[in-house]
């Protein structure tokens, strides 16, 4: 486990998924706690080994890549996890996640710890944007990729923006990114590249000084996603289909996991293009059909 210096006392731990860290004299403060209890164990005895105590785990958002270090970080160190409200929900439930995937309680398949991270509780809820506590880390809305997702900028003017922004490598290889709220992620994309920072780190891409040809990448990809799924309905069109057809344009095979994944991407996608009266549902023959209204 390397721990890199961006700028004064703020770190990070570069990975699959890239960890936040800002040190205030002996105490730590992390930006997620990486996939599982494997994840939390490798971070919670490079802080001991630093003689630091971690104080408090800020999470970005539910996902279980994002918060499934929790549970063991909680239970080794005591720490103390702070979120927005409806992120803490799926975090203490956190059933909810796959249960938002197939609407209903998940079967055997879609019960795995890339879906569902453990269960943990969430000790200082962050309703409203700013500084939560004494460590003079803010809380930065970031809408659009979950329920209620948060970027963290540090005192060090270092602005970690959590699954707002992707790699040009992961859009490349996964052409349909998880989103939940297409407008929102398209919002926070223009207020991110507003925004200035010494550095930006995504969870999921190298940190950067210029987030804007990132920001423009993923904007891009929204908008062909949303493309791919409009030119997929020149006939009433039921989503599982568009989620075929739209695997196949891409080129990709899915595993059911990520057909779910996609499937709740493209459900975001349809909302907003019926939101733009390009699409409007219909029921025909017992299905749920979408078909173009200009
Ligand atoms: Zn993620």
């Amino acid at each position: 486990m390397e721990k890199r210096n961006l700028r004064g006392s703020t770190f990070f731990f570069p990975g699959k998924v890239n960890v936040g860290c800002f040190e205030k004299g002996e105490d730590v403060w992390l930006v997620d706690s990486g996939l599982d209890d494997d994840a939390g164990r490798k971070l919670a005895r490079f802080i001991e080994s630093e003689n630091k105590r971690l104080r408090c785990i800020v999470g970005t958002h539910s996902n279980a890549d994002h918060c499934g270090g929790n549970a063991f970080l909680r239970k080794r160190t005591g720490c103390a996890v702070a979120a927005t409200p409806l992120e803490a929900a799926i975090m203490e439930y956190s059933f909810m996640e796959p249960l938002m995937l197939w609407s209903a309680f998940p079967f055997a398949e879609i019960s795995n710890r890339f879906l569902q991270a453990k269960p943990s509780s969430v000790d200082i809820l962050i309703r409203s944007p700013g500084v939560f506590d004494e460590s003079g880390l803010e809380a930065i809305p970031l809408p659009g990729h979950f329920l209620e997702m948060i970027g963290v900028r540090t005192p060090d003017d270092v602005f970690f923006v959590a699954d707002a922004i992707f790699s040009e490598a992961l859009l490349e290889k996964y052409h349909i990114i998880f989103v939940l709220d297409v407008q929102s992620a398209l919002d926070t994309l223009a207020f991110l590249e507003r925004q200035e920072a010494a550095w930006f780190v995504p969870s999921h891409a190298q940190a950067t000084e210029d987030i804007r040809p990132l920001a423009e990448a993923n904007r891009k990809s929204l908008l062909r996603v949303s493309e791919a799924v409009l030119e997929c309905c020149s006939e009433p069109v039921g989503k599982d289909e568009i989620v075929r057809r739209v695997g196949v344009r891409f080129g990709l095979s899915m595993s059911i996991t990520e057909f779910l994944l996609n499937s709740a991407a493209i459900a975001a996608h349809l909302t907003w293009l019926r939101k733009n009266a390009l699409l409007a549902p219909v029921v025909e023959n017992g299905l749920l059909l979408w078909k173009r209204s200009s």
